[in-house]
């Protein structure tokens, strides 16, 4: 069984729409791929619409969030898993979150542009077409400029979270937004603990305090985690009864990787299901 479950669609900050990432997930030949834009479900009707004959879709989102530490707040990915997108807690933090990428995606344009950055509020909109607004878009917009080659080069520079254009965002507390998924009958999963500055925040003893809350699971095979980061994930996982996951963070051409670059194992799937309450299933697509 090839199973990835984390990639975003044009419903987030990909660039492929919901029902050609299920097209080019079957032409990876995945079995399983799951759908986690961020903060949004928008995604998901369209891919249950367009879902091919054996491939079978895992419902989710890839929260932003914040740990506050006692000199900075650090910021984790959860992704939440398999929840019921009509929890009026879940609506209203989305709403939240999807205002507060707007306001802060403006405020990077206006800076870029009040130091002569030839790009505008109404050019980044309409890359982002709806979705929740994310660097990546304001990095398509530099690229249509002509300031960088690639949206990885604008995060090495114009986008980075050092940079002078960096503008933060209010994320959702972390613990609090694993008892929402938790509340709404999902699976809450922490994506690439290891992947930049968590580290910092993710401590075992937190990683613990989560798992007694109801965190179901650790990405542990991802692009941005070394050998090292992934041998600790594993180690923490078994320690504490979570389940490991692995994934591509496919992003269409907004990344370099691969769809089904890094994979999860069928029986950690099964694992992830279970502790779900059945609200809202994997589905499979049509009959051969
Ligand atoms: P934001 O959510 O607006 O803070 O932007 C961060 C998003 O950009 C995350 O979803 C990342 O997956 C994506 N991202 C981070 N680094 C890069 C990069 N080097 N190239 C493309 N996308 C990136
Ligand atoms: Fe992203
Ligand atoms: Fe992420
Ligand atoms: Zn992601």
């Amino acid at each position: 069984m090839r199973i990835d479950l984390h990639t975003h669609s044009s419903a987030s900050d990909g660039t492929d729409t919901p029902a050609a990432l299920m097209a080019l997930a079957a032409a990876a030949g995945l079995d399983v791929v799951g759908l986690t834009d961020h903060d949004t479900t928008d995604g998901w009707a369209a891919a249950v619409a367009a879902l091919p004959a054996g491939l079978t879709l895992v419902r989710g989102t890839e929260f932003s969030t914040k740990v506050q530490l006692p000199d900075r707040s650090v910021s984790v990915h959860l992704l939440g898993y398999l929840f019921d997108p009509t929890d009026p807690a879940i609506v209203a933090e989305h709403r939240r979150l999807v205002q507060e990428r707007l306001h802060r995606g403006l405020a990077i344009v206006d800076l870029m542009v009040a130091d002569g950055i030839p790009i505008s509020r109404s050019q980044v909109l309409e890359i982002a077409a709806g979705a929740p607004v994310g660097r990546p878009h304001i990095g398509r917009a530099l690229v249509q400029i002509g300031r960088v080659s690639s949206v990885t080069e604008a995060f090495d520079s114009y986008l980075a979270g050092r940079g002078s254009y960096y503008v933060p965002k209010v994320d959702t507390d972390l613990r609090t937004a694993v008892r929402l998924v938790v509340a709404a009958g999902g699976a809450p999963v922490i994506a690439h603990p290891r992947g930049r500055g968590e580290y910092r925040a993710l401590t075992s003893a937190l990683i613990k305090d989560l798992a007694d809350i109801g965190l179901a699971g650790l990405e542990v095979d991802h692009p941005d985690h070394d050998a090292a980061g992934r041998a600790e994930i594993t180690e923490l996982a078994d320690r504490f009864d979570l389940v490991g996951t692995g994934s591509s963070d496919y992003h269409g051409h907004n990344k370099t990787l691969q769809l089904g670059e890094q994979l999860t194992q069928e029986k950690s799937l099964l694992q992830l299901i279970s502790r779900t309450s059945g609200v809202n299933a994997p589905i499979a697509g049509p009959l051969q």
